[in-house]
């Protein structure tokens, strides 16, 4: 992707926030809002990204919301002290208000069959310690391991859960040193299509992220706002835009919030 392209298009989108009555902002959290942690209770956001989230927020014109694979209560503890964000956890299954409500979708039987096999096979293959059960998913973390033992634990999971996902509605995914596997939905295009229900039509909105269950987001918002892949190296992506963490987000941050304050 040619860095002009995403020139022209951040610079005609973020044009459009100055008169647009209101816009929403979009983000997914780590690798995007913050970089990759050892210990992931840690990965707080890249300095500065805060403080101007803080204030796109104050000006009233910019509804942002962070939208994440981890559990609401991880994010809140993340992004504090601002606590007046809408949140979407664990991929679109939780999702919590600005007035601090919250609601949490129901995982069918048939997936909650699945997850539990799933769960049996970690137990058996002696890799409980790496796995994090999560609502409607569970992943295997290597982070942190030497390179041959987190190699090891890459392919023995990759192998199991490879078989459970065929015989089943579960979806495989693979993260930053990590592996999950999860509901299919909802997912992040589907906590992107409920937000866009719920705004004004032409609102402009642009969504931020670096995963691959990001993709899911971008196809549902492309043609209807910017979609920024958030990534200190190129890849392929449906997204219409690239943005190098943390410098230019920074800066697209900045941008933002001098546009809505005019
Ligand atoms: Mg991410």
């Amino acid at each position: 992707m040619h860095d002009s392209v995403t020139t022209s298009l951040l610079d005609a989108f973020l044009q459009q926030l100055k008169t647009a009555p209101s816009s929403a902002l979009l983000l997914d959290y780590d690798g995007t809002l913050a970089p990759f942690c050892v210990d992931r209770t840690r990965a707080f956001p890249y300095p500065g990204a805060i403080s101007i989230l803080e204030e796109i927020v104050q000006s009233g014109r910019t509804k942002v919301i962070v939208i994440s694979g981890r559990p609401i209560l991880e994010l809140r503890a993340l992004l504090a002290p601002m606590h007046n964000l809408e949140l979407w956890g664990t991929h679109g299954l939780e999702r919590q208000l600005t007035d601090g409500s919250y609601s949490c979708a129901q995982i069918n039987e048939e997936d909650a069959v699945s997850l539990t096999k799933a769960r049996e096979w970690i137990v058996a293959a002696g890799l409980l310690s790496r796995a994090e059960f999560k609502l409607g998913g569970i992943a295997i973390h290597w982070r942190g391991l030497p390179t041959a033992e987190a190699r090891s634990v890459q392919l023995l999971t990759l192998e199991g859960w490879t078989k459970i996902a065929e015989q089943s509605r579960l979806k495989l995914l693979q993260f930053e040193a990590g592996l999950e596997l999860r509901v299919s939905h909802p997912n992040k295009g589907d906590a992107v299509s409920s937000i866009l229900a719920g705004l004004e039509p032409r609102t402009p909105v642009a969504y931020l992220g670096d995963d691959l269950t990001d993709e899911d987001a971008f196809r549902v918002l492309n043609g209807h706002g910017l979609t920024v892949l958030v990534k200190a190296t190129y890849r392929e992506t449906i997204a219409n835009t690239w943005i190098r963490p943390p410098q230019e987000l920074i800066d697209l941050l900045e941008r933002w919030l001098i546009n809505i304050s005019g």
